[in-house]
């Protein structure tokens, strides 16, 4: 038996959501006994990057090396992860949750019949069933599911486990583009988001509210991103008066951040905007309002102008660099 996990990657890159997918699927392998880890990449990868999977517990990675994939096409990608979920009898499909593993999951679901979770936060509870835990209510609460006999597929939540390295290497498999795919979607052209990181894989982001009273004032904002080398959000009324572009909206409406550092500025924590942060592993307000209500769920707070704070901050991250 094995369990396949599907690769995200961009231009190559794979995602730091899809190595720590590969981790998650090495972790289960463990508590479900010896199972045989596959990634699967589709599209360009180069070969020693798909060999350092196996630093994060993948055995073998299936390559289907070919272009014409290199656009993440749901419904092809969801064709050639059910044709293998059958020729590698996978009982298992690890993939990270985001909108293309919701998609590429539904779909593989439904050609194959098997059952799924997303929003997975933990490693499976094998002792009596096969139990998992996954976040409800945008991460308000958790819920236990135990999943039936047969294939199944989990969406994992970025940083749902802490993810260790070691030097083995995965065996690569390439196999050519199966003859018959439907390539019902054609992708004529991509533009990506602006700033050095983007917002959905980075580890800090800085993100600015309508305390920083209009956007001639984002160079601080900015600043401070770059110096800690981190990703630049906004909340929704920012993104909704043009002050900085809609990518960049975070919150039950917006992009959904898990980052390790999340630092609000003048933003007040409405639970809209707290719906798309609290899965981020550290939590810092910056706001003059003793009272605004990010300071609940804040990890840690500092009460006081952004104007002041915010160039004083990034100069001593600077310092300390
Ligand atoms: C259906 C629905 C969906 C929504 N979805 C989202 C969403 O996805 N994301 C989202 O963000 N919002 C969303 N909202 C809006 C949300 O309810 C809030 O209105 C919004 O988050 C407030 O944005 P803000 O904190 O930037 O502005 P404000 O509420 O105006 O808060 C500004 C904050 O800045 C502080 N401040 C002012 N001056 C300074 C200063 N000099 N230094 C430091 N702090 C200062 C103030 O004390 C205040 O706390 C949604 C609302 C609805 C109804």
């Amino acid at each position: 038996m094995s369990i396949l996990v599907c690769i995200e990657g961009d231009e190559g890159i794979i995602k730091k959501t899809s190595i720590e997918a590969v981790y998650y699927a090495s972790e289960t392998g463990k508590i479900i006994g010896d199972e045989e880890v596959i990634a699967v990449a589709l599209g360009s990868y180069d070969t020693a990057v798909l060999e350092n999977l196996g630093n994060y517990g993948a055995t073998k990675v299936i390559h289907v090396n070919d272009e014409k994939l290199d656009k993440s096409q749901i419904g092809v990608y969801s064709e050639i992860f059910a044709e293998l979920v059958q020729t590698t009898s996978a009982n298992l499909v690890i993939m990270s949750k985001s909108s293309f593993g919701d998609n590429i999951g539904g779909r593989i679901a439904g050609k194959t019949g098997a059952s799924i979770v997303s929003n997975v936060v933990a490693l499976p509870n094998v002792s009596s069933e096969f139990e998992v835990r996954k976040s409800i209510f945008t991460g308000k609460a958790f819920a236990t599911v135990s999943m039936p006999e047969g294939l199944k597929i989990l969406l994992v939540k970025r940083n749902s486990v802490e993810v260790n390295q070691t030097d083995d290497k995965a065996v690569i498999e390439q196999i050519p583009l199966p003859n018959a795919l439907n390539f019902h979607e054609k992708i004529t052209g991509s533009e990506k988001a602006e700033g050095d990181v983007l917002l959905d894989d980075a580890e800090i982001v800085v993100s600015g509210g309508r305390g920083l009273k209009g956007p001639e004032n984002w160079d601080m904002i900015e600043d401070l991103a770059k110096a800690l080398g981190a990703a630049t959000g906004c909340s929704k009324p920012v993104s909704d008066q043009g002050w900085r572009p809609h990518h960049e909206h975070v919150g039950q409406t917006g992009v959904k951040v898990s980052p390790n550092l999340y630092i609000a500025i003048g933003i007040s924590g409405a639970i809209q905007h707290l719906a798309g942060v609290n899965s981020s592993k550290v939590l810092v307000a910056i706001n003059i309002d003793p009272d605004a209500p990010f300071f609940k769920a804040a990890d840690y707070g500092i009460v006081g102008d952004a104007f002041d704070v915010v160039p004083r901050l990034t100069e001593k991250v600077k310092s300390l660099k």
